[in-house]
Order: structure tokens, then sequence, then C-alpha cells
């Protein structure tokens, strides 16, 4: 008898093989894109993809090792790839154990800048009827400490926030008096009032700070007019002090793309650099508010936008080549998608989508919205995302109510139309605000959603960089791992 079985004992049987789940898409003549389960990429020749498909492939042939290795096919026995897949697919998707981390707390919708893109329609006068009462300010912290996450963030908008910065206090004092979570804080701000006073409540609170900043001078003082058409010297002068009395890295800014900029993006990251900011979030404009009553929104269409993405985006990959790190931070999100497993509960980039399960945001009269998004709508006379009052709901209610729950299940990814079999989907996000206010409809026709082109064509971008320029790659990389 011998001792060993013979080789073609140990070689993996070819007849009992099943499919894997996977998405592809077309990718040049002859060439496809392929995405296993949980958005791993392969490229297959036309050839290969349907030998794979008509499960012709036998161990040795290079096929068979390469569907194997990218979890694209698997034993009819065998559970280890659908194990290994299903453990993968529970680490992307477990931020559903964090419900509802994010609160936005619209503390006065009055502003003092009047800016023609601005989302949320501020008003400038009348300080009874636009702010925030202490009664409503409470009853909304008891539904943020009703939440189950552990750790939340409170977020303080407007308007202009610091128009109401005594509310801010008593909020942030009465949070820190409730125990039972962690809580972190935030200030969205446009700077133009900040003194000093701000300034020690923010360190002793440890509470961070988020501007806007448009890009230089002209720029930002074109899309963000203000009394004394000052609103970048503020801007910059805040960011500076914020930074040395709070620390480097506890101001961050964001942009907002508007007509003006899209020939300017080289000028808008110059101006982040001269700063000392550790990056830039490249923006589109947003489908809400004045965007839509000024007809900002429609003043230019995903191509152009992604045109300014992707030269912005090989600008700051330049930069880091010469010595300098500095991120680009949607790209750094999702990539974060793309080559790891860690969750990513960014609100714009999940399914089931992050409205009222990522964030609820209590604005000035007490409305409870799903999404910030969705208080911009209800502004201008849209209470599709208009949950409940902080005077006669709870957070159970609010996020079991029909509405939440019709929104986020007509809007899933994983079984929606055109979503369900884009090779993109693992890393993509259900979007029922943006679709909604679009469109119409929760789910949107995606092939006609500047939502869905914009996300095609970045991740088309980035897949693209990591293929093809191994320096640059390696940058790309290295924001994913941060
Ligand atoms: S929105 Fe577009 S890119 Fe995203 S999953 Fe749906 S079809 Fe794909």
């Amino acid at each position: 008898m011998a001792r060993f079985l013979p080789p073609e004992s140990f070689g993996a049987a070819t007849e009992d093989l099943s499919l894997l789940p996977f998405n592809f898409e077309r990718a040049g003549a002859k060439q496809y894109l392929v995405a296993n389960l949980v958005g791993d990429f392969i490229r297959l020749t036309e050839d290969e993809l349907t030998r794979l498909v008509d499960l012709r492939i036998r161990p040795g042939d290079g096929l068979y090792e390469k569907a194997y290795a990218a979890h694209l096919v698997s034993g009819v026995s065998q559970n280890a790839q659908r194990q290994l897949l299903a453990a993968r697919l529970r680490s992307r998707m477990s931020f559903l154990q964090q419900m509802t981390p994010l609160h936005i707390f619209v503390v006065t919708l009055r502003c003092e800048h009047s800016c023609p893109y601005c989302q949320v329609s501020r008003q400038s006068t009348d300080r009874s009827r636009y702010d925030m009462s202490e009664e409503t300010a409470m009853r909304a912290l008891d539904i943020a400490f009703a939440s189950p996450a552990a750790r939340i963030k409170i977020e303080f908008q407007g308007g202009e926030p610091l128009l109401n910065f005594p509310l801010i206090r008593t909020i942030v004092t009465a949070a820190k008096a409730r125990s039972g979570k962690q809580v972190d804080f935030v200030i969205a701000s446009n700077l133009a009032l900040l003194d000093d006073a701000v300034l020690s409540f923010c360190k002793a609170n440890n509470i961070l700070l988020s501007t806007s900043l448009d890009g230089p001078a002209d720029l930002h003082n074109k899309n963000r007019p203000r009394p004394g058409a000052n609103s970048h010297e503020l801007a910059v002068a805040g960011i500076q002090r914020a930074k040395e009395v709070l620390g480097p890295d506890r101001v961050g800014a964001l942009m907002t793309t508007t007509e003006a900029s899209l020939n300017r993006v080289d000028d808008i990251i110059d101006e982040y650099l001269r700063l000392g900011l550790d990056g830039i979030f490249l923006r589109p404009l947003s489908p809400f508010g004045f965007a839509i009553k000024t007809k900002q929104f429609a003043k230019y269409d995903a191509k152009n936008w992604l045109a300014f993405y992707e030269r912005g985006l090989r600008r700051v990959l330049k930069i880091n080549r010469q010595g300098t790190p500095f991120r680009e931070f949607y790209a750094a999100l999702l990539l974060t998608r793309m080559l790891s497993d860690r969750p990513i509960g960014y609100v714009d980039l999940r399914s089931p989508a992050g409205a009222g399960l990522g964030a609820l945001v209590y604005n000035y009269d007490g409305s409870v919205f799903a999404s910030d998004e969705g208080r911009m709508l209800a502004e201008t006379g849209d209470d599709a995302f208009r949950l409940g009052h902080v005077e006669h709901d709870s957070y159970n209610s609010l996020i079991l109510s029909d509405k939440l729950i019709g929104a986020i299940s007509s809007s899933l990814t994983q079984c929606a139309p055109e979503c369900s079999t884009c090779v993109y989907e693992s890393h993509c996000g259900a979007d029922p605000v943006y679709h909604h206010a679009t469109q119409g409809d929760a789910l949107g026709i995606k092939p006609l959603s500047a939502f869905c082109a914009r996300q095609k064509g970045i991740m088309g971008l980035l897949l693209d960089i990591l293929e093809n320029s191994p320096e640059d790659a390696a940058i790309l990389r290295r924001w994913a791992a941060a």
C-alpha cells in the first residue's frame, strides 16, 4: 500500500465550485472591473469573466487561483470563504452598533453673513423667533442622551451659532453634568465673532472648531458676503488664533465649490497650505436652501465638478510627493472603505443611510430632523425629513417613525436598482435626502443622479491612480491606513 496519496488528491475539487456574489462593469474593450461582496477589485478580460461565470476553471489554469484569491468562487461544501466574507462584512457594517452618535443643535438660525449658496436659509433678525430656547435645548439633550451610542458628538450649528453663545455654554455645562456617555463637542462657525471668551471656554471644555474657508480672500469674500466684506480676514484670524489657543489640530476648515471656484483649485489648496491646515475636503455645492433659491446649485454639473476634483487631487498628491503631508479628506474616507474593512460611519457614505441612524438634528424651534440636509429642505417648505418635535417625541419614537424607516428602507444600496449591481456598491452610500431633493424620490434614478456620477468618477479615478501610479498609490494607501 502506498504511503502517500497521488498528487491529484491534493488539488481542489473543481466539479463542485459555486460562484460567490460579485458585481462587474465593462472597463474598456473586452475588459471588466469586478468587485467581490466586500468590494475588493480585480480586472478580468471578457474571456476570463465568461469562463468564471460558466465555472470553466481548473486548478493550475491561473484564473482558478485568481478567482479563489479574489473570493469570487468557493467549493459548494466549503464554508471558509463564506465565513471570511461574512466576518469582513460584519466588520465593515459595525458602524451600526453605534446608533446615532451625532447630535446637531441648531442654536440659532440668525447669521451676519449672506452667502448666496447658504443651505440653511439663515435669518438676520428677530432673536426671539430664531434662537433655540433653553427649554428646547434641554429636551433635545434628553433625546441625545437616550440614544444607544456610548460616545456621542454634539455639534453646534446655525445660522451662526456664536450669535447664541450663552446657550452653547448652557448645553455644554448640562451635558457634562450628565453621566453615562462620553461627549465630544464641535462648534461649526464662520469665526467672525470668535473672541477670547469663546476661545477660553472651548479650551476649558475641549471643544473643536470647524469653519468655512473657500480659498483666497477674493474668492472667499465673493462666496461669503458680510458687512465690511471681511469674511476671509476674520476666518483666517480666527483659524490662527484658535490654533494658538486650542492647538493645531483643534480647528478644521471646509470649503464649498462654487462656479467661481472651478478654475481656482490650486489657489484654494495653496490657501489651506499657507494656513498650516493638514488637508482639504473638496466639496460640491449641496442642493438645499438658498443654493436652490439663488440657482447656485445649477451653475455647474457633475462633469465640471469632477474635472475640478481631479485637478485638486493630483495637486494634493504632488504636494505629498514634494515632502509635505497633506490629505484630501473625501478621498481618504473612500480609500479607507476601498482598502480596508474598518467601519466608516460617515453619514453620506453608508447604507443603511446615516439619516437618523447616524445623526439627529434639533432645530432652533424644537423640530427634529433626520439629517442636516433634511432641516435645510424644511426651511424651504419641504417637511419630508421632519421626524417630530422635542416636546412630544422620544428617541425611540423618532428613530422608529414611519417616515425614517420608509426613507431608509427604500434607499438601501444593497437592493436598490442600479446600486445593487454596481461595482462600487460596497464603498458607496445611500443618500435619500439628496435624491428626494433633486428627484422627488428617496431612492432616486441613479443614472440621472449627480451624486452617483461623482461617486463613480472619484472611485474610478482613485482606482486608476492605485493601479497605474505607484508613487501616488503609496500616498493613497497611507491615507487609508491613517
Ligand atoms: S449611487 Fe451610483 S455609484 Fe453609488 S452604488 Fe449606486 S449606482 Fe453605484
